[in-house]
Protein backbone atom coordinates (compact mmCIF):
# COMPACT_ATOMS: atom_id res chain seq x y z
CA UNK A 1 0.00 0.00 0.00
CA UNK A 2 1.26 3.38 -0.45
CA UNK A 3 -0.05 7.37 -0.19
CA UNK A 4 -0.04 9.90 -2.54
CA UNK A 5 -0.40 13.08 -1.48
CA UNK A 6 -2.19 15.53 -3.75
CA UNK A 7 -4.77 18.80 -3.59
CA UNK A 8 -8.25 17.79 -3.46
CA UNK A 9 -10.22 20.01 -6.27
CA UNK A 10 -13.57 18.38 -6.02
CA UNK A 11 -14.59 16.89 -2.91
CA UNK A 12 -15.55 13.30 -2.47
CA UNK A 13 -14.53 9.84 -1.01
CA UNK A 14 -14.87 7.14 -3.24
CA UNK A 15 -13.30 3.38 -4.16
CA UNK A 16 -12.70 1.66 -7.32
CA UNK A 17 -10.16 0.48 -10.02
CA UNK A 18 -7.72 2.56 -11.33
CA UNK A 19 -7.71 3.18 -15.46
CA UNK A 20 -4.26 4.67 -16.70
CA UNK A 21 -5.73 7.42 -19.63
CA UNK A 22 -2.36 8.27 -21.94
CA UNK A 23 -3.46 11.73 -23.11
CA UNK A 24 -0.36 13.43 -23.12
CA UNK A 25 2.54 13.06 -25.49
CA UNK A 26 4.83 10.39 -23.86
CA UNK A 27 8.51 10.23 -24.82
CA UNK A 28 8.69 7.42 -27.52
CA UNK A 29 11.71 5.07 -26.48
CA UNK A 30 13.75 3.53 -29.51
CA UNK A 31 12.38 -0.26 -29.53
CA UNK A 32 13.97 -2.88 -31.62
CA UNK A 33 11.71 -5.78 -33.40
CA UNK A 34 12.68 -8.96 -35.01
CA UNK A 35 12.92 -9.31 -38.45
CA UNK A 36 9.68 -11.71 -38.33
CA UNK A 37 7.62 -8.71 -36.40
CA UNK A 38 8.12 -6.03 -39.56
CA UNK A 39 4.85 -6.83 -41.37
CA UNK A 40 2.94 -6.61 -38.06
CA UNK A 41 4.47 -3.35 -37.68
CA UNK A 42 3.43 -1.60 -40.92
CA UNK A 43 0.26 -3.01 -40.20
CA UNK A 44 0.00 -1.41 -37.30
CA UNK A 45 1.41 1.81 -38.75
CA UNK A 46 -1.69 1.65 -41.50
CA UNK A 47 -4.42 1.25 -39.11
CA UNK A 48 -3.28 4.27 -37.39
CA UNK A 49 -3.01 6.19 -40.53
CA UNK A 50 -6.57 4.93 -41.03
CA UNK A 51 -7.46 5.73 -37.82
CA UNK A 52 -5.96 9.27 -37.79
CA UNK A 53 -7.62 9.95 -41.34
CA UNK A 54 -11.40 9.40 -39.35
CA UNK A 55 -9.94 11.44 -36.89
CA UNK A 56 -9.01 14.79 -38.91
CA UNK A 57 -12.14 14.23 -41.36
CA UNK A 58 -14.43 14.59 -37.85
CA UNK A 59 -12.10 17.84 -36.73
CA UNK A 60 -12.28 19.53 -39.83
CA UNK A 61 -16.45 19.56 -40.35
CA UNK A 62 -16.37 20.53 -36.84
CA UNK A 63 -13.62 22.99 -37.71
CA UNK A 64 -15.80 24.02 -40.27
CA UNK A 65 -18.72 24.58 -38.32
CA UNK A 66 -16.74 27.61 -36.59
CA UNK A 67 -14.46 29.04 -38.07
CA UNK A 68 -15.92 28.59 -42.07
CA UNK A 69 -14.14 26.85 -45.20
CA UNK A 70 -10.39 28.99 -45.00
CA UNK A 71 -9.43 27.69 -41.62
CA UNK A 72 -10.42 24.23 -41.84
CA UNK A 73 -7.90 24.16 -44.69
CA UNK A 74 -5.19 23.97 -42.11
CA UNK A 75 -7.01 20.69 -41.50
CA UNK A 76 -6.87 19.36 -44.98
CA UNK A 77 -2.98 20.32 -45.16
CA UNK A 78 -2.59 17.65 -42.29
CA UNK A 79 -4.85 15.33 -44.14
CA UNK A 80 -2.44 15.89 -47.64
CA UNK A 81 0.60 15.10 -45.63
CA UNK A 82 -0.49 11.92 -44.14
CA UNK A 83 -2.31 10.95 -47.74
CA UNK A 84 1.87 11.64 -48.90
CA UNK A 85 3.42 8.43 -50.00
CA UNK A 86 6.67 9.22 -49.52
CA UNK A 87 6.44 10.47 -46.03
CA UNK A 88 4.55 7.17 -44.99
CA UNK A 89 7.16 5.19 -47.56
CA UNK A 90 9.92 6.48 -45.68
CA UNK A 91 8.79 5.66 -42.33
CA UNK A 92 7.96 2.00 -43.57
CA UNK A 93 11.42 2.31 -45.13
CA UNK A 94 13.43 2.90 -41.35
CA UNK A 95 11.17 0.14 -39.92
CA UNK A 96 11.94 -2.71 -42.06
CA UNK A 97 15.74 -1.18 -42.79
CA UNK A 98 16.62 0.03 -38.94
CA UNK A 99 14.24 -2.67 -37.31
CA UNK A 100 12.52 -0.40 -34.95
CA UNK A 101 8.89 -0.28 -33.82
CA UNK A 102 6.59 2.38 -35.94
CA UNK A 103 6.84 4.76 -33.38
CA UNK A 104 10.40 5.17 -33.31
CA UNK A 105 10.39 5.03 -36.92
CA UNK A 106 7.77 8.12 -36.93
CA UNK A 107 10.03 10.31 -34.28
CA UNK A 108 12.78 9.73 -36.51
CA UNK A 109 11.23 10.67 -40.05
CA UNK A 110 9.47 14.03 -38.22
CA UNK A 111 13.24 15.05 -36.58
CA UNK A 112 14.15 14.44 -40.58
CA UNK A 113 11.80 16.83 -41.87
CA UNK A 114 11.85 19.71 -39.32
CA UNK A 115 15.48 19.93 -39.60
CA UNK A 116 14.80 20.37 -42.99
CA UNK A 117 12.21 22.87 -42.28
CA UNK A 118 14.54 24.94 -39.89
CA UNK A 119 17.42 25.79 -42.27
CA UNK A 120 14.71 27.39 -44.62
CA UNK A 121 14.42 30.83 -43.12
CA UNK A 122 10.76 31.55 -44.86
CA UNK A 123 7.97 31.97 -42.50
CA UNK A 124 5.39 29.40 -44.08
CA UNK A 125 7.46 26.18 -43.40
CA UNK A 126 7.19 26.82 -39.47
CA UNK A 127 3.47 26.65 -39.98
CA UNK A 128 4.38 23.04 -42.53
CA UNK A 129 6.98 21.84 -39.79
CA UNK A 130 3.68 22.04 -36.80
CA UNK A 131 1.57 20.38 -39.13
CA UNK A 132 3.87 17.50 -39.80
CA UNK A 133 4.68 17.38 -35.63
CA UNK A 134 0.93 17.53 -35.37
CA UNK A 135 -0.25 14.68 -37.58
CA UNK A 136 2.71 12.49 -36.95
CA UNK A 137 2.06 12.96 -32.87
CA UNK A 138 -1.63 11.87 -33.56
CA UNK A 139 -0.50 8.67 -35.36
CA UNK A 140 1.59 7.90 -32.76
CA UNK A 141 -1.32 8.25 -31.02
CA UNK A 142 -3.39 6.00 -32.53
CA UNK A 143 -0.37 3.56 -32.31
CA UNK A 144 -1.45 2.95 -28.62
CA UNK A 145 -2.99 0.91 -27.37
CA UNK A 146 -5.27 1.41 -24.38
CA UNK A 147 -5.64 5.27 -25.10
CA UNK A 148 -9.25 7.70 -25.78
CA UNK A 149 -11.43 5.12 -26.34
CA UNK A 150 -10.36 1.95 -23.89
CA UNK A 151 -12.81 3.79 -21.51
CA UNK A 152 -15.91 2.73 -23.14
CA UNK A 153 -14.56 -0.89 -22.95
CA UNK A 154 -14.61 -1.21 -19.72
CA UNK A 155 -17.08 -3.53 -17.87
CA UNK A 156 -17.43 -0.88 -14.79
CA UNK A 157 -16.77 2.41 -13.21
CA UNK A 158 -13.05 3.15 -12.85
CA UNK A 159 -10.85 6.28 -11.35
CA UNK A 160 -9.26 7.68 -13.85
CA UNK A 161 -5.64 8.49 -13.65
CA UNK A 162 -3.92 10.65 -16.33
CA UNK A 163 -0.68 12.82 -16.29
CA UNK A 164 -3.73 15.84 -17.63
CA UNK A 165 -6.10 15.80 -19.64
CA UNK A 166 -7.86 18.38 -22.09
CA UNK A 167 -11.62 19.53 -21.28
CA UNK A 168 -12.80 18.31 -24.47
CA UNK A 169 -11.20 14.46 -23.33
CA UNK A 170 -12.64 15.17 -20.17
CA UNK A 171 -16.17 16.01 -21.24
CA UNK A 172 -16.47 12.99 -23.21
CA UNK A 173 -15.27 10.86 -20.39
CA UNK A 174 -17.47 11.98 -17.99
CA UNK A 175 -20.23 12.79 -19.62
CA UNK A 176 -19.62 8.04 -19.93
CA UNK A 177 -21.02 7.90 -16.58
CA UNK A 178 -17.93 5.61 -15.90
CA UNK A 179 -15.74 7.89 -13.86
CA UNK A 180 -16.54 7.33 -10.29
CA UNK A 181 -12.80 9.81 -9.90
CA UNK A 182 -10.11 11.35 -10.95
CA UNK A 183 -6.64 11.61 -10.51
CA UNK A 184 -3.98 13.97 -12.22
CA UNK A 185 -0.37 14.21 -12.29
CA UNK A 186 -0.99 17.93 -12.73
CA UNK A 187 -3.89 20.00 -13.87
CA UNK A 188 -4.77 23.75 -12.41
CA UNK A 189 -7.65 24.22 -9.78
CA UNK A 190 -9.58 26.76 -12.01
CA UNK A 191 -9.25 24.24 -15.41
CA UNK A 192 -12.19 23.34 -17.29
CA UNK A 193 -11.40 19.58 -16.55
CA UNK A 194 -11.60 20.11 -12.72
CA UNK A 195 -14.56 22.93 -13.01
CA UNK A 196 -16.64 20.15 -14.78
CA UNK A 197 -15.55 17.62 -12.18
CA UNK A 198 -16.90 19.64 -9.67
CA UNK A 199 -20.17 20.27 -11.30
CA UNK A 200 -20.52 16.42 -12.00
CA UNK A 201 -19.99 15.73 -8.25
CA UNK A 202 -16.93 13.61 -9.35
CA UNK A 203 -14.27 13.18 -6.96
CA UNK A 204 -10.84 14.44 -8.40
CA UNK A 205 -7.26 15.28 -6.96
CA UNK A 206 -4.44 17.02 -9.14
CA UNK A 207 -1.06 17.95 -8.59
CA UNK A 208 0.16 14.14 -7.31
CA UNK A 209 3.22 14.96 -9.01
CA UNK A 210 3.67 11.59 -10.51
CA UNK A 211 0.93 9.25 -9.80
CA UNK A 212 0.76 7.61 -13.54
CA UNK A 213 4.30 5.89 -11.94
CA UNK A 214 2.84 4.71 -8.89
CA UNK A 215 0.08 2.77 -10.17
CA UNK A 216 -0.79 0.31 -12.48
CA UNK A 217 -4.02 -0.38 -14.31
CA UNK A 218 -6.42 -2.38 -12.47
CA UNK A 219 -4.81 -1.15 -8.87
CA UNK A 220 -7.56 -0.51 -6.18
CA UNK A 221 -7.31 2.77 -4.90
CA UNK A 222 -9.30 4.69 -2.03
CA UNK A 223 -9.55 8.40 -3.40
CA UNK A 224 -10.27 10.39 -0.78
CA UNK A 225 -10.68 14.35 -2.37
CA UNK A 226 -11.52 15.95 1.40
CA UNK A 227 -7.98 15.24 2.67
CA UNK A 228 -6.02 15.33 -0.58
CA UNK A 229 -5.03 11.97 -0.77
CA UNK A 230 -5.07 8.84 -3.18
CA UNK A 231 -4.40 5.06 -1.32
CA UNK A 232 -2.98 2.42 -3.99
CA UNK A 233 -3.95 -1.09 -3.10
CA UNK A 234 -5.13 -0.18 0.35
CA UNK A 235 -5.14 -2.66 3.10
CA UNK A 236 -8.56 -4.33 4.54
CA UNK A 237 -7.90 -1.91 7.48
CA UNK A 238 -7.46 0.99 5.83
CA UNK A 239 -10.76 0.22 3.53
CA UNK A 240 -13.00 -0.09 6.33
CA UNK A 241 -12.08 2.99 7.75
CA UNK A 242 -12.24 4.81 4.38
CA UNK A 243 -15.92 3.39 3.92
CA UNK A 244 -16.81 4.94 7.45
CA UNK A 245 -15.48 8.13 6.17
CA UNK A 246 -17.07 7.97 3.22
CA UNK A 247 -20.81 7.36 4.52
CA UNK A 248 -20.33 10.00 6.80
CA UNK A 249 -19.44 12.44 3.99
CA UNK A 250 -22.51 11.40 2.67
CA UNK A 251 -24.26 12.27 5.55
CA UNK A 252 -23.11 15.11 5.78
CA UNK A 253 -23.59 16.12 2.12
CA UNK A 254 -27.70 15.37 2.73
CA UNK A 255 -27.92 17.41 6.07
CA UNK A 256 -26.25 20.35 3.80
CA UNK A 257 -29.19 19.36 1.55
CA UNK A 258 -31.56 20.61 4.42
CA UNK A 259 -30.02 24.07 4.36
CA UNK A 260 -31.36 24.67 0.37
CA UNK A 261 -34.84 25.85 2.26
CA UNK A 262 -33.27 28.23 4.34
CA UNK A 263 -33.39 32.36 3.04
CA UNK A 264 -30.48 33.87 2.02
CA UNK A 265 -29.82 35.97 5.07
CA UNK A 266 -26.43 36.58 6.83
CA UNK A 267 -27.34 36.64 11.07
CA UNK A 268 -28.26 39.92 10.85
CA UNK A 269 -30.16 39.92 8.15
CA UNK A 270 -28.07 41.23 5.16
CA UNK A 271 -29.07 39.59 1.67
CA UNK A 272 -27.30 37.60 -0.73
CA UNK A 273 -28.05 35.57 -3.32
CA UNK A 274 -26.44 31.70 -4.74
CA UNK A 275 -26.74 30.61 -8.05
CA UNK A 276 -25.61 27.45 -10.15
CA UNK A 277 -23.19 27.49 -12.53
CA UNK A 278 -23.69 24.92 -15.17
CA UNK A 279 -21.99 23.04 -18.35
CA UNK A 280 -24.33 20.82 -19.80
CA UNK A 281 -28.52 21.39 -20.40
CA UNK A 282 -29.27 18.33 -18.06
CA UNK A 283 -27.66 19.75 -14.49
CA UNK A 284 -30.51 22.20 -14.92
CA UNK A 285 -32.79 19.99 -13.30
CA UNK A 286 -31.13 19.29 -10.16
CA UNK A 287 -29.45 22.47 -9.28
CA UNK A 288 -32.37 23.59 -7.39
CA UNK A 289 -32.37 20.74 -4.93
CA UNK A 290 -28.99 21.84 -4.08
CA UNK A 291 -30.43 25.62 -3.26
CA UNK A 292 -29.71 27.46 -6.58
CA UNK A 293 -31.81 30.48 -7.01
CA UNK A 294 -31.47 30.58 -10.66
CA UNK A 295 -27.99 29.88 -13.25
CA UNK A 296 -25.84 32.30 -13.21
CA UNK A 297 -23.83 31.12 -15.80
CA UNK A 298 -24.47 28.54 -18.15
CA UNK A 299 -21.36 27.45 -20.31
CA UNK A 300 -22.79 26.74 -23.21
CA UNK A 301 -19.54 25.84 -25.20
CA UNK A 302 -19.08 22.33 -23.56
CA UNK A 303 -22.68 22.00 -25.93
CA UNK A 304 -20.48 23.19 -28.30
CA UNK A 305 -17.38 20.02 -27.26
CA UNK A 306 -19.97 17.95 -27.35
CA UNK A 307 -20.12 16.62 -30.74
CA UNK A 308 -23.24 14.85 -30.18
CA UNK A 309 -25.02 17.65 -29.82
CA UNK A 310 -26.97 19.44 -32.91
CA UNK A 311 -25.99 23.71 -32.89
CA UNK A 312 -29.34 24.30 -34.86
CA UNK A 313 -30.98 27.29 -33.86
CA UNK A 314 -34.10 25.07 -33.43
CA UNK A 315 -32.68 22.75 -30.73
CA UNK A 316 -30.75 25.58 -28.99
CA UNK A 317 -33.85 26.99 -29.03
CA UNK A 318 -35.48 24.26 -27.58
CA UNK A 319 -32.81 23.69 -24.53
CA UNK A 320 -32.35 27.35 -23.11
CA UNK A 321 -36.91 28.04 -23.47
CA UNK A 322 -37.17 24.41 -21.07
CA UNK A 323 -34.39 25.38 -18.59
CA UNK A 324 -35.49 28.52 -18.61
CA UNK A 325 -39.37 27.48 -17.96
CA UNK A 326 -37.84 25.37 -15.14
CA UNK A 327 -36.42 27.96 -13.62
CA UNK A 328 -38.39 30.41 -13.74
CA UNK A 329 -39.22 32.99 -12.10
CA UNK A 330 -35.31 32.83 -11.05
CA UNK A 331 -32.91 33.94 -14.07
CA UNK A 332 -31.05 32.06 -16.94
CA UNK A 333 -28.21 33.48 -17.36
CA UNK A 334 -26.78 32.22 -21.00
CA UNK A 335 -22.90 32.67 -21.39
CA UNK A 336 -22.42 32.57 -25.63
CA UNK A 337 -19.89 30.44 -26.56
CA UNK A 338 -16.27 31.37 -24.57
CA UNK A 339 -14.62 28.60 -27.27
CA UNK A 340 -11.00 28.87 -27.67
CA UNK A 341 -7.55 28.65 -25.12
CA UNK A 342 -8.41 25.28 -23.67
CA UNK A 343 -12.18 24.82 -24.65
CA UNK A 344 -11.78 23.52 -27.89
CA UNK A 345 -10.18 20.24 -29.78
CA UNK A 346 -6.50 20.01 -29.17
CA UNK A 347 -6.11 20.42 -32.52
CA UNK A 348 -7.78 23.64 -32.79
CA UNK A 349 -5.99 25.17 -29.95
CA UNK A 350 -2.41 24.78 -31.85
CA UNK A 351 -3.30 26.64 -34.82
CA UNK A 352 -2.23 29.65 -32.55
CA UNK A 353 1.26 30.25 -30.96
CA UNK A 354 -0.39 31.40 -27.95
CA UNK A 355 -4.32 30.73 -27.50
CA UNK A 356 -4.52 32.46 -24.14
CA UNK A 357 -3.91 35.66 -26.21
CA UNK A 358 -5.72 34.55 -29.23
CA UNK A 359 -8.40 34.11 -31.10
CA UNK A 360 -11.41 33.18 -28.99
CA UNK A 361 -15.14 33.40 -27.67
CA UNK A 362 -16.59 36.76 -29.00
CA UNK A 363 -13.11 37.60 -31.00
CA UNK A 364 -13.61 34.47 -32.83
CA UNK A 365 -17.60 35.02 -33.63
CA UNK A 366 -17.33 38.36 -34.49
CA UNK A 367 -14.81 36.84 -37.53
CA UNK A 368 -16.96 34.27 -38.38
CA UNK A 369 -20.76 35.04 -37.25
CA UNK A 370 -22.64 32.63 -38.37
CA UNK A 371 -22.63 30.22 -35.45
CA UNK A 372 -22.71 33.70 -33.26
CA UNK A 373 -25.53 34.30 -34.80
CA UNK A 374 -27.57 31.58 -34.67
CA UNK A 375 -27.24 31.29 -31.05
CA UNK A 376 -28.40 34.62 -29.97
CA UNK A 377 -31.14 34.38 -32.58
CA UNK A 378 -32.00 31.12 -30.46
CA UNK A 379 -31.39 32.88 -26.77
CA UNK A 380 -33.75 35.91 -28.09
CA UNK A 381 -36.39 33.48 -29.18
CA UNK A 382 -36.53 31.64 -26.01
CA UNK A 383 -37.41 34.38 -23.93
CA UNK A 384 -40.93 34.38 -23.64
CA UNK A 385 -40.84 33.40 -19.75
CA UNK A 386 -38.86 36.81 -19.51
CA UNK A 387 -36.12 35.74 -16.95
CA UNK A 388 -33.27 34.88 -19.71
CA UNK A 389 -29.97 36.97 -19.78
CA UNK A 390 -27.34 37.16 -21.79
CA UNK A 391 -23.45 37.12 -21.29
CA UNK A 392 -20.54 37.98 -23.27
CA UNK A 393 -17.11 36.67 -22.20
CA UNK A 394 -13.91 37.89 -22.99
CA UNK A 395 -14.61 41.53 -23.73
CA UNK A 396 -11.62 43.34 -24.18
CA UNK A 397 -12.69 47.26 -26.00
CA UNK A 398 -16.39 48.89 -26.10
CA UNK A 399 -16.17 48.57 -30.16
CA UNK A 400 -17.00 44.52 -29.32
CA UNK A 401 -19.90 45.61 -27.81
CA UNK A 402 -21.15 47.87 -30.26
CA UNK A 403 -20.50 44.89 -32.71
CA UNK A 404 -22.15 42.32 -30.65
CA UNK A 405 -25.31 44.99 -29.84
CA UNK A 406 -25.65 45.18 -33.37
CA UNK A 407 -25.52 41.63 -34.45
CA UNK A 408 -28.24 41.71 -31.68
CA UNK A 409 -30.54 44.35 -33.24
CA UNK A 410 -30.21 42.64 -36.33
CA UNK A 411 -31.51 39.21 -34.91
CA UNK A 412 -34.66 40.60 -33.07
CA UNK A 413 -35.34 42.45 -36.66
CA UNK A 414 -35.51 39.44 -38.53
CA UNK A 415 -37.15 37.36 -35.75
CA UNK A 416 -39.68 39.98 -35.48
CA UNK A 417 -40.16 39.56 -39.04
CA UNK A 418 -40.43 36.01 -38.81
CA UNK A 419 -43.20 36.76 -35.96
CA UNK A 420 -40.93 34.90 -33.42
CA UNK A 421 -39.69 37.24 -31.28
CA UNK A 422 -41.39 37.25 -27.22
CA UNK A 423 -42.70 39.71 -26.07
CA UNK A 424 -39.34 40.49 -23.82
CA UNK A 425 -35.97 41.76 -24.52
CA UNK A 426 -33.39 39.42 -22.82
CA UNK A 427 -31.04 41.55 -20.35
CA UNK A 428 -27.57 41.88 -21.78
CA UNK A 429 -24.08 41.51 -19.71
CA UNK A 430 -20.49 40.74 -20.12
CA UNK A 431 -17.91 39.02 -18.15
CA UNK A 432 -15.35 41.15 -16.32
CA UNK A 433 -12.46 38.84 -16.84
CA UNK A 434 -9.85 40.78 -18.59
CA UNK A 435 -8.55 43.42 -16.67
CA UNK A 436 -8.98 46.43 -19.50
CA UNK A 437 -12.37 45.54 -19.66
CA UNK A 438 -12.78 46.87 -16.08
CA UNK A 439 -12.08 50.60 -17.42
CA UNK A 440 -15.04 50.43 -19.74
CA UNK A 441 -17.93 49.72 -16.93
CA UNK A 442 -18.31 53.81 -16.18
CA UNK A 443 -19.05 53.44 -20.52
CA UNK A 444 -21.58 51.15 -20.54
CA UNK A 445 -24.73 52.80 -18.42
CA UNK A 446 -26.87 52.78 -21.75
CA UNK A 447 -25.32 49.84 -23.38
CA UNK A 448 -24.94 47.03 -20.60
CA UNK A 449 -27.68 45.40 -17.73
CA UNK A 450 -25.25 43.82 -15.66
CA UNK A 451 -21.62 42.10 -15.43
CA UNK A 452 -20.11 39.29 -14.03
CA UNK A 453 -16.93 38.63 -12.78
CA UNK A 454 -14.80 35.73 -14.22
CA UNK A 455 -12.71 35.54 -11.31
CA UNK A 456 -10.72 32.90 -13.00
CA UNK A 457 -9.83 34.63 -15.89
CA UNK A 458 -9.43 37.78 -13.88
CA UNK A 459 -6.87 36.65 -12.25
CA UNK A 460 -4.96 34.56 -15.17
CA UNK A 461 -4.48 38.02 -16.72
CA UNK A 462 -4.44 40.70 -14.28
CA UNK A 463 -1.20 38.41 -12.58
CA UNK A 464 -0.10 37.21 -15.98
CA UNK A 465 -0.30 33.18 -14.50
CA UNK A 466 -1.62 30.47 -16.51
CA UNK A 467 -5.00 28.98 -14.91
CA UNK A 468 -3.92 25.35 -15.26
CA UNK A 469 -0.18 25.26 -14.68
CA UNK A 470 0.59 23.73 -11.27
CA UNK A 471 4.09 24.81 -11.95
CA UNK A 472 2.83 28.23 -10.89
CA UNK A 473 -0.53 27.68 -9.02
CA UNK A 474 1.12 29.40 -6.50
CA UNK A 475 0.79 32.67 -7.91
CA UNK A 476 -2.52 31.80 -8.96
CA UNK A 477 -3.93 33.72 -5.93
CA UNK A 478 -6.89 36.07 -5.30
CA UNK A 479 -5.51 37.40 -2.16
CA UNK A 480 -3.10 39.38 -4.30
CA UNK A 481 -3.38 42.88 -3.10
CA UNK A 482 -3.77 43.99 -7.22
CA UNK A 483 -6.67 41.22 -7.39
CA UNK A 484 -8.66 42.73 -4.32
CA UNK A 485 -7.85 46.05 -5.85
CA UNK A 486 -9.52 45.51 -9.01
CA UNK A 487 -12.59 43.91 -6.78
CA UNK A 488 -13.12 46.73 -5.61
CA UNK A 489 -12.58 49.09 -8.13
CA UNK A 490 -15.39 47.18 -9.65
CA UNK A 491 -17.88 47.26 -7.06
CA UNK A 492 -17.67 50.62 -6.72
CA UNK A 493 -17.48 51.47 -10.81
CA UNK A 494 -20.75 48.96 -11.22
CA UNK A 495 -22.77 51.10 -8.18
CA UNK A 496 -21.94 54.37 -9.90
CA UNK A 497 -23.92 53.39 -12.89
CA UNK A 498 -26.45 51.33 -10.98
CA UNK A 499 -25.86 47.95 -12.12
CA UNK A 500 -25.47 44.45 -10.65
CA UNK A 501 -22.81 42.86 -10.66
CA UNK A 502 -22.14 38.55 -9.84
CA UNK A 503 -19.36 36.67 -8.95
CA UNK A 504 -19.18 33.32 -11.39
CA UNK A 505 -15.82 32.11 -11.27
CA UNK A 506 -13.94 29.72 -8.84
CA UNK A 507 -13.86 31.60 -5.69
CA UNK A 508 -17.22 32.13 -5.52
CA UNK A 509 -17.85 28.61 -3.89
CA UNK A 510 -14.75 28.54 -1.44
CA UNK A 511 -15.55 29.31 2.48
CA UNK A 512 -13.02 32.12 2.76
CA UNK A 513 -12.90 33.87 -0.34
CA UNK A 514 -16.30 34.07 -0.90
CA UNK A 515 -16.49 35.19 2.73
CA UNK A 516 -14.07 38.09 1.36
CA UNK A 517 -16.21 38.87 -1.51
CA UNK A 518 -19.26 39.16 0.92
CA UNK A 519 -17.20 41.49 2.93
CA UNK A 520 -16.40 43.51 0.03
CA UNK A 521 -20.02 44.11 -0.41
CA UNK A 522 -20.61 41.29 -3.45
CA UNK A 523 -23.98 40.23 -2.93
CA UNK A 524 -24.55 37.65 -6.00
CA UNK A 525 -22.65 34.31 -6.29
CA UNK A 526 -22.39 31.95 -8.91
CA UNK A 527 -20.88 28.53 -8.32
CA UNK A 528 -21.13 24.92 -9.03
CA UNK A 529 -24.21 22.97 -7.31
CA UNK A 530 -22.21 21.26 -4.92
CA UNK A 531 -20.92 23.83 -3.59
CA UNK A 532 -24.28 25.71 -3.04
CA UNK A 533 -24.96 24.34 0.31
CA UNK A 534 -21.76 24.19 2.13
CA UNK A 535 -21.62 28.77 1.40
CA UNK A 536 -24.73 28.93 2.46
CA UNK A 537 -24.15 26.97 5.93
CA UNK A 538 -21.44 29.23 6.37
CA UNK A 539 -22.97 32.55 4.94
CA UNK A 540 -26.04 31.99 6.98
CA UNK A 541 -23.84 31.61 9.85
CA UNK A 542 -21.61 35.19 9.77
CA UNK A 543 -22.58 38.70 10.50
CA UNK A 544 -21.90 41.00 7.52
CA UNK A 545 -20.82 43.74 9.88
CA UNK A 546 -18.27 41.90 11.23
CA UNK A 547 -16.52 40.53 7.33
CA UNK A 548 -17.07 44.18 6.66
CA UNK A 549 -14.79 45.30 9.53
CA UNK A 550 -12.75 42.48 9.31
CA UNK A 551 -12.03 43.30 5.14
CA UNK A 552 -12.24 46.60 5.64
CA UNK A 553 -8.21 45.71 6.99
CA UNK A 554 -6.95 43.97 4.22
CA UNK A 555 -5.39 46.74 2.15
CA UNK A 556 -3.11 47.45 4.89
CA UNK A 557 -1.20 44.53 3.88
CA UNK A 558 1.52 44.27 0.53
CA UNK A 559 1.05 40.94 0.23
CA UNK A 560 -1.07 38.06 -0.63
CA UNK A 561 0.39 35.60 2.41
CA UNK A 562 -0.39 38.38 4.98
CA UNK A 563 -3.54 38.69 3.43
CA UNK A 564 -4.97 35.21 3.30
CA UNK A 565 -3.57 34.49 6.90
CA UNK A 566 -5.17 37.60 8.62
CA UNK A 567 -8.44 37.10 6.87
CA UNK A 568 -8.58 33.34 8.19
CA UNK A 569 -7.50 33.67 11.38
CA UNK A 570 -9.79 36.62 11.67
CA UNK A 571 -12.80 34.70 10.79
CA UNK A 572 -11.73 31.38 12.59
CA UNK A 573 -11.58 33.19 15.50
CA UNK A 574 -15.05 34.60 15.43
CA UNK A 575 -16.15 31.31 14.06
CA UNK A 576 -14.56 28.31 14.68
CA UNK A 577 -17.10 26.44 13.24
CA UNK A 578 -16.07 27.79 9.65
CA UNK A 579 -14.04 24.44 8.80
CA UNK A 580 -16.56 22.00 10.16
CA UNK A 581 -15.63 20.05 7.14
CA UNK A 582 -12.31 19.54 7.80
CA UNK A 583 -12.48 18.67 11.29
CA UNK A 584 -15.70 16.02 10.93
CA UNK A 585 -13.44 13.84 8.42
C1 LIG B 1 -13.96 32.74 -15.22
O1 LIG B 1 -13.07 33.02 -16.02
O2 LIG B 1 -13.87 32.95 -14.00
C2 LIG B 1 -15.21 32.11 -15.69
C3 LIG B 1 -16.25 31.98 -14.91
O3 LIG B 1 -15.21 31.61 -16.96
P1 LIG B 1 -14.47 30.26 -17.35
O4 LIG B 1 -13.97 29.61 -16.08
O5 LIG B 1 -15.46 29.43 -18.06
O6 LIG B 1 -13.37 30.74 -18.21
MG1 LIG C 1 -13.45 32.89 -18.14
Amino acid sequence: MIRIKGKAVSPGIVMGKAMLYNSAREAVRAEKISEKSVEREIWRLENAVKKTQAQLKKIDRDLQKVMGRDSALIIETQSMLLNDSHLLAEIKTKIKSNLVKAEWAIKETEKKYLQIFHTIPDLSFKTKSNDISDVLNRLIENLKKGSRSSLAAQPGQVILVADDITPSEAAKLMSSNKLLGLVLNKGGETSHTVILARTLGIPAIMDTGNATDSIANGDPLALDSVSGEVIVQPTPAVVTEISIKSEKYQIYREQLKTLSQLPELTRDRHQFHLYANIELPFESEIVQSYGAKGIGLFRTEFMYLDSKMSLAEEEQYLIYKSIAQNIFPHPLVIRTYDIGRDKSDAAVAKLEENPSLGLMAVRMFLKKREPFKIQIKAIQRANSSGNIRILFPMITEIEEIHAIKAIMAETKEELLHEGRYPKKDVAVGIMLEIPAAVSLIRHLQDDIDFFSIGTNDLIQYLLAVDRNNSEVSYLFSPFHPAFIRILNEIRQEAAKIGKEVTICGEMAGKCFQALMLLGMGFTNFSMNAMAIAEIKRVFTQIHYSHLRKIVARLDQFSSRSEIEEFLTESLLDLYPDLLIRQRLF
